[in-house]
């Protein structure tokens, strides 16, 4: 390779990794279960909502307080055993309420 087309496409590289940084101005969430940064949509957003009633906010409008799961069962069960979500959301979760949010969940249905 010749050195100009070797520092145009280093040109090429900056430029790309200027638009990954631009992208991620996303937002980030903090899973309360395996605390990694993650963007929502990566994410499951469950509320307790004013009526004290704890489920997933699929719109992640839900008024409300909020917190942060990974979409993905080991996280769940995570923040079950950390009792993550009822600290995070400040408020008792049944084991009722547990199975409804764990059928929310990737492949939380799969061994039924
Ligand atoms: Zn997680």
């Amino acid at each position: 390779m010749n050195p100009r087309a070797k520092a145009s496409r280093l040109i090429n590289l900056k430029e790309e990794e200027e638009i990954q940084l631009a992208m991620k101005k996303i937002p980030l969430r903090k899973c309360i279960a395996c605390q990694e940064m993650k963007s929502k949509k990566e994410l499951i957003r469950i509320v307790r909502t004013p009526d004290q009633e704890v489920l997933v906010d699929p719109t992640g409008k839900k008024s409300g307080r909020g917190a942060y799961l990974c979409n993905n069962e080991d996280c769940f069960q995570l923040s079950i055993k950390k009792k993550a979500l009822s600290r995070a959301l400040s408020i008792e979760i049944s084991e009722d309420v547990y199975n409804q949010l764990a059928s929310r969940f990737a492949g939380a249905s799969h061994d039924k």
